[in-house]
């Protein structure tokens, strides 16, 4: 069982308002804050370069920690500054070309359909939309069918940014590999809220970020990529920490991931996002998931039994992302009063997930996204709201 209690003292913010706002950006737990703190005064007292002297054995943990929580080996994770940064430079470094197939889902994340559409115009690849199933989850027995020797890369959003869908991300990485395709797994809205393991996956690559469900701060996040995947594709930008230079005319790719990082980084952030994922490990993931499912359930329950409001999530087993309209009133008028009752909230608009949106003629949504440290109480709070909205 979960220790609500301690978990409850650890965040103090959660008892000033009703935070529901987990898909967003989350609150940070104590023991984050104080890391944070504890290296900027290294930092102010010694300098940049000594802080990190004194304490460059607790960043280097940063790695096995994440390693840990996605089942990978530490050389197998590079850290970046967004869950975008890292996708995008697992994406850009495959250096798709004219001709090759990108097969992606209804669910693709914005940030990166993007990045593919500029991909097309640059160099003229194809982007193929794998279509949804009944459940709203993308269709196996039709990505196997888009399968051909063109298609280059399978780029999949596991749980998306609204819509509460849990993708079956690790039967789409059978399939992939059973035809040895590169995948390129959109984990962000995952790791912090399942438990997640890249061997059952079978993705090549992962990108994630640290302030969602994982509770880290801003401006963290950090790619996967699998060692025997590794020399497939080079950085596509390189500086002399992810290759050495190593005579004059001559670098040298570092090994690893770490090759997709820069020499300077942001180490107070660092030191955050760790201790946030070591107090993710410490709770269990199992606990946390199981926990942001009852919750959600409870939430997603009470809003379908009110007239007068539309739950829009997909999926079998929909995750803790609630995403739904209220008739009388708009997502942008629900969230903001909501805020001034104190609850937290957020609006998920169209351009999150265009694909999706547009094939079901979405406004922007109302998101709700409960977390462990989240109370029934707060979730009946939610409701009550909503109540006073019709
Ligand atoms: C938030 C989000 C991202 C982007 O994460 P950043 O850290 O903001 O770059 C990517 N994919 C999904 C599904 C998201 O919800």
């Amino acid at each position: 069982m979960l220790d609500l209690t301690r978990i409850r003292a650890d965040t103090p913010a959660a008892s000033e308002q009703t935070f529901l706002a987990s898909a967003g950006a989350s609150l940070m737990p104590a023991p984050v804050i104080q890391a944070m703190h504890a290296y900027l005064d290294l930092e102010a007292r010694l300098g940049g370069y000594q802080a990190y002297e004194r304490e460059a054995q607790r960043l280097l943990q940063v790695y096995d920690s994440t390693a840990r929580l996605i089942n990978a080996s530490p050389d197998e994770i590079a850290f970046t500054e967004s869950a975008t940064a890292a996708w995008q430079m697992a994406f850009y470094s495959l250096r798709l070309r004219a001709g090759d197939i990108v097969l992606t889902s209804e669910a693709e994340y914005g940030a990166n359909y993007v990045a593919m559409l500029q991909i097309r115009q640059r160099t003229g690849i194809e982007i193929q939309c794998v279509p949804s199933d009944d459940t709203g989850a993308v269709d196996l027995t039709a990505l196997e069918r888009m399968i051909t020797p063109r298609v280059k890369l399978i780029s999949l959003t596991w749980i998306p940014t609204n819509g509460g869908l849990t993708n079956p991300a690790a039967a789409v990485g059978r399939i992939a590999r059973a035809h040895g395709i590169p995948y390129l797994l959109d984990a962000c809205q995952a790791v912090g809220q399942l438990p997640v393991n890249v061997e059952q996956l079978g993705c090549d690559m992962l990108s994630a970020t640290g302030r969602k469900f994982l509770r880290g701060p801003r401006g963290t996040g950090f790619l996967y990529v699998r060692t025997s995947f590794m020399d497939r594709l080079e950085p596509h930008t390189i500086d002399h920490f992810s290759a050495p230079w190593v005579e004059r005319d001559r670098y040298q790719l570092r090994q690893g991931a770490r090759r997709y990082e820069t020499w300077e980084s942001n180490y107070v952030a660092r030191m955050g996002l760790g201790t946030a994922i070591d107090y993710a490990l410490d709770i269990g993931l199992d606990q946390i998931a199981l926990r942001c499912s009852a919750l959600a359930t409870r939430l997603r329950q009470g809003l379908t039994a009110q007239h007068g409001i539309t739950v829009h999530d997909l999926g079998e087993h929909p995750c803790a992302i609630v995403t739904f309209t209220i008739d009388a009133m708009p997502a942008e008028e629900v969230v903001s009063r909501a805020a001034r009752a104190k609850i937290i909230i957020g609006a998920s608009p169209p351009s999150g997930a265009r694909l999706d949106a547009e094939r079901r003629h979405l406004p922007v949504l109302v998101r709700a996204a409960p977390h462990y440290f989240n109370t029934d109480e707060e979730v009946d709070r939610l409701l009550e709201f909503c109540s006073t909205c019709l």
